[in-house]
Order: C-alpha cells, then structure tokens, then sequence
C-alpha cells in the first residue's frame, strides 16, 4: 500500500499531539511529511525525530535556530502546499491558520480542519477555494465529524435538521453570578474535555458553540433554522442528524478527539483501530440532555446572529473574540467582558460584504482594534 504524505500544523498543540498519536499506529496508511509549531521548538525538535518529515517550521525561532527548518508565517504555507503532502491537519488556533487552509484547498489537497476560526471568518472564500483547486475540508471538530459520519453520503435535502451537543463547559450548573467574578483557572476547568486555553475559554461562554453552528453552516449547506444546540454533560453524543422522515441518527463514543482525527484521514473509509475504547453503554449511562441557558450566555446567541446576517460578520464575531479571550488570559478584563467586547465590536465593525481576503482580513483587524481601544489596553 502507498502511504499519504501528512502535514500536521500547529503540531506541538493538543489537537496536534493527538494527531501524531493516531499516525503512529498508522504509519503503514499515513507518513508525516511535514510538521509546523508557533514557537515551542524543544518538542517540535522531539516530534521531528520521532517522525523524520522532510519538511520542518517553525514560526518564530529561538535563540538556538534549528538549521534546515523553515521560519515566519511563510512556513505554513510551504508546508500546507509541499508536493509530498496529499493531506493537511489544520490544528493552528484562531485566525492564523487561514492562509493554511486556503493554500492548501487551493492545491488541492484535503485539509482535516480542527481550525474552526478561518472557516467562521471566511467560509465563502474557503468553499470557492476548494471548488477553484479541487481541495476539500473534512472536520476534525468532534460535532462535525459526528455529523458527516451520520449523513453517510446523503444530501442537505435529506436533513431536516442537525442537533450539535454541547458539554455546557464548566459554568453549566453554577448559578448566573458566577460568571461575574470567574477566574481564567475556573473557566479553564472543562468537565469533559482536556483542550488548549482558547477554545477552554470559548466553551465555557460558549462562543465555541456559535463557532460550530457557524462551521456547520459552511461544512454541510444548512440554512441556520436548520441548525439547533442542545447541552449534553457526558459529552458521550457528539451530535445529532434528524432526517426529512423524522428518523434521528447520532454518533456516540468517549470524549477524545482521536477518532475525529482518523476518521478526518481515512473518510468516507474506516480503518481499524484496536487502541479505540470499546463501547459500553451502562458504564456511559445516564445520558441527559438539557436546554441551553441562552440568557446566561449571550455569546451563542451572537455568534448565530453573526452567522445569520453574513458579510464580514462571522470575521468580526470570531476576531472580537480571540482579542477578548487573549485579553482575559492575560488577567486584563473579566470573564464576562468577553461577550461585552463581542457585542460592541459587531454593533460597530460588522459591516460589509466578505467576499475577499483582504475585506475578511481589514474586519478582523478592525474588530482586534475596537476591542483594544475598549479596554484601552
Ligand atoms: P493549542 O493551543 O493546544 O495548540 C495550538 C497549536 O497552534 C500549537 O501547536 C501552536 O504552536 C500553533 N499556533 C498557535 N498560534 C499560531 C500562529 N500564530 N501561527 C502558527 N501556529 C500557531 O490548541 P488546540 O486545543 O489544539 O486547538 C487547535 C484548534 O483545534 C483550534 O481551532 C480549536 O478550536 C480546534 N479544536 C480543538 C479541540 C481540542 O480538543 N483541543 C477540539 C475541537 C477543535
Ligand atoms: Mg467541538
């Protein structure tokens, strides 16, 4: 069998860690040929040792420069595009990762998309890239793989409406008051899922999940009517499809995102896994179900409304967000100043068609501004 050469962006990342993992045990299918980190060049030394791709980045370098490496921004790209790739895991956080993405749909490889951001900021521009280069995106998102393995080669016509579960983050039973005074450890302390700091944070207001209706809008051509969230604590349920004939399909299995990862690889095929957990429902059970809080947590309710009105919205959604959370990682403003920044940044900046890199690009940077100005940081 030959094996498919793999780019793994943001490899020193929890989706990217993940992602090696799962091509260790399939390195008779899958080669690591080229493998990108932000700055953490101590493991990215590690991983390229254990892996021998042919290409290695880093975005900034150090003070000890690893010689044959690639550096900058640039580096994502060239890996992205390498003619020794035919798939690219797109594991960087936040908006960052869009020139990836876009190169790589461009020439035609299939992107494995854990970076949910660049296709809520430009998800027009990614489906034009893809129809234009030949290149697909295939969801690493736990609820999206969920979705696409439920769909099974059917049609939007089908569906009459998709369900993504949402694990309620760890805000879901306290009381409104607590999320005035949360800390970053309280609002990193995700009941179900171990997960880098941004998207911790984007699913405990749960922008994560206005993210995802957004990414499920764009992935699978629903109309947002089409698309409703429900809280699921267990994190079992990874999402729901309920079809024209009111038969409801889920899929199911323990909170870990390495079979969205493999099945991200080997889509529509199934290859086997003996390191996947067994099934057992009783030990899974109970599993509830429960309505959002939408009063407590505006972020989801903005977030749709972004995706709902189009243009640069979705952008300035996103990057108002990523501003906010970085503000609040750094102990500058408060939890709930998060949605506060995200509501003022789409009343002011949202305007406009985004139908071009540089006007997705010119929302993000002006919503990045607005919120700074805000806080006046
Ligand atoms: P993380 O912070 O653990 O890792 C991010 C990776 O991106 C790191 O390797 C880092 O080096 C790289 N990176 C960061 N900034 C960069 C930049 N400016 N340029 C280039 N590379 C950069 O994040 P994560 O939790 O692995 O999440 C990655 C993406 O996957 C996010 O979009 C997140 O929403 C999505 N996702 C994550 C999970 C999860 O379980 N962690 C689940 C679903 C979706
Ligand atoms: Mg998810």
């Amino acid at each position: 069998m030959t094996t498919r050469g793999v780019a793994v962006l943001g490899s020193t990342g929890s989706i990217g860690t993940t992602a090696l993992r799962v091509l260790a045990r399939h390195r008779d299918r899958f080669r690591v040929a080229a493998l990108t980190a932000y700055s953490n060049a101590e493991l990215l030394a590690q991983q390229a040792a254990e892996f021998a791709p042919c290409y290695v980045g880093v975005v900034q370098n150090g003070t000890s420069p690893h010689e044959g490496w690639g550096e900058g921004v640039s580096c994502l790209v060239s890996a992205a595009t390498r003619d020794d790739v035919s798939i690219v895991i797109n594991a960087i956080v936040g908006s960052a990762g869009l020139d990836a993405t876009l190169a790589a749909v461009s020439a035609g490889k299939r992107v494995a998309l854990a970076n949910k951001e660049t296709l809520v900021m430009a998800g027009d521009l990614v489906a034009e890239a893809c129809r234009a280069g030949g290149g697909e995106l295939v969801p690493v998102d736990s609820e999206h793989s969920a979705i696409l393995q439920c769909l099974a080669g059917r049609s939007a016509n089908d569906v009459r409406r998709l369900v993504l579960t949402a694990s309620g983050g760890p805000f879901r039973e306290g009381p409104a008051e607590r999320l005035a005074s949360a800390t970053i450890e309280d609002a990193l302390q995700h009941p179900t899922w171990r997960m880098g700091r941004k998207i911790s944070i984007d699913s405990a207001t749960l922008a994560n999940k206005a993210l995802e209706v957004i990414e499920a809008h764009f992935l699978f051509g629903l109309a947002y009517d089409q698309i409703d969230v429900v809280v699921h604590p267990q994190s079992i349920v990874h999402s729901f499809v309920e079809f024209v004939d009111g038969s409801v399909l889920a899929q199911m299995g323990k909170p870990s995102m390495e079979l969205p990862v493999l099945y991200a690889l080997t889509h529509p095929e199934r290859v086997s896994d003996a390191a996947m957990p067994a099934f057992d429902p009783v030990a899974w059970a109970p599993l509830t179900f429960e309505r959002v809080r939408s009063d407590d947590f505006p972020a989801l309710a903005l977030g749709i409304a972004a995706g709902r009105r189009g243009g640069v919205a979705p952008a300035v959604f996103n990057a108002a967000n990523e501003q906010a959370v970085n503000l609040f990682l750094e102990n500058r403003i408060r939890f709930m100043d998060v949605v506060r920044a995200i509501e003022s940044a789409l009343a002011t900046c949202a305007h406009g068609p985004g139908d071009s890199r540089a006007a997705v690009l010119s929302a993000d940077a002006a919503a990045r501004r607005h919120v700074l100005e805000m806080f006046a940081c």
